[in-house]
């Protein structure tokens, strides 16, 4: 059996946490609507409201003043009070995004990557960028951190790009640590699709449940949240959604595979039938729900939000043909709000997560 030793700094950090996120998504609170939100008692949410309105994060923003009872005061968070960077690394190209600590994306860019990029080359974009977004206002000490999102696969717990699809020079690279040298910030990794699932969550706060981010760009990949928490399986390798056959007798995949849905969604796509590639997304969406059971999916990548309503309405329908069969099965099917920039939105909100999130999913 294991023991769970009661440890006052996680504790304290539990607690800010919880209250942190009821700021986040209820916008003003006051005492007992935390009470009420946490079941914490009334005086650890005292204690925790005056050391977060010590270190900046919320801010009192007025006072209520009920029929009965004692006037009470109204918090707020304070967006502009903490800062993350995100990266989306994709084979081409570099998206930067500034976010707040709550969750709003401020600035964003994107930039050219060489053709198939070095490592180092990688780290000359991020700092040139890094140094741009931290300079508007003077941000640098207000700056968590940067998160980048990148192809895979990779090792998140380590910090390593194992084997980046179509990147001849990324190998074992232990991105993270070269990164945070470089960079002298520290830095958070993971694959594209997790820190997008991220973002989205995040966003959608405590109803967001068990839920799938399709990402259809240069190749087709999903990163989960299930049980309330990131899922990337074992070996860090989960959401290779692209690489499932969906046509056995079905064109060679570069994974080796014949018919896998990525190849026969991009055989569609080049011949110019964005329907039938749609269609095909929808088979694959239909296959993932009927094993995992999700309550939302959302889609994004830069291939599909070029045609967002032909992708979202083939994906909805066959979601709802499927679902025909069982009346109490019901998935909402949606594009992301985020657009173009989710990905990069969660790996910046990954790092306001490691720092200002709950301290058991933040671990994950
Ligand atoms: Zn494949």
């Amino acid at each position: 059996m294991t023991r769970v030793t009661a440890d006052v700094t996680f504790l304290r950090g539990y607690n800010q946490a919880l209250v942190m996120a009821v700021g986040r998504t209820a916008g003003t609170f006051e005492r007992a609507t935390v009470v009420e939100a946490t079941g914490l008692t009334p005086q650890a949410v005292s204690k925790v409201i005056a050391r977060l309105t010590a270190d900046g994060l919320i801010r009192p923003a007025g006072v209520r003043r009920p029929g009965i009872g004692k006037p009470a005061v109204v918090y707020e968070l304070v967006p502009d009070s903490r800062y993350a960077i995100g990266a989306h690394v994709a084979r081409r190209t570099l998206r930067l995004v500034l976010v707040d600590l709550a969750g709003t994306v401020h600035h964003s860019a994107v930039s050219p990557l060489p053709r198939d990029f070095t490592p180092e080359q990688l780290l000359d974009a991020l700092a040139t960028g890094v140094d741009t977004m931290a300079g508007v206002g003077d941000l640098r000490g207000r700056l968590t951190g940067l998160g980048i999102g990148m192809i895979g696969p990779l090792d998140h717990a380590n910090g390593l790009v194992r084997d980046a699809h179509g990147l001849r020079h990324w190998h074992d690279v232990p991105l993270r640590e070269i990164a945070e040298k470089h960079l002298g910030l520290p830095v958070h990794l993971d694959k594209d699709v997790t820190a997008g699932i991220t973002a989205e969550a995040w966003r959608h706060g405590a109803t967001f449940g068990d839920a799938a981010l399709i990402m259809v760009e240069s190749g087709i990949g999903a990163g989960f949240r299930l049980g309330g928490a990131t899922h990337r399986g074992a070996h860090t390798n989960a959401g290779e959604f692209g690489h499932t056959v969906v046509d056995l007798t079905g064109p060679r995949c570069v994974c080796g595979r014949h018919g896998c849905l990525e190849i026969v969604h991009q055989h569609a796509a080049e011949a110019g039938d964005v329907a039938h590639a749609a269609r095909v997304l929808a088979v694959g969406v239909v296959n993932l729900l009927q094993t995992l059971d999700l309550a939302h999916v959302v889609l994004a990548g830069a291939d599909l939000l070029r045609h967002p309503q032909t992708y979202l309405s083939a994906v909805t329908g066959a979601v709802q043909a499927d679902a025909r069969r069982a009346a109490w099965l019901s998935t909402r099917v949606t594009v992301s709000s985020l657009g173009a920039d989710v990905i990069a939105a969660g790996a910046a909100i990954q790092v306001l997560d490691q720092h200002y999130g709950i301290p058991a999913l933040a671990a994950s």
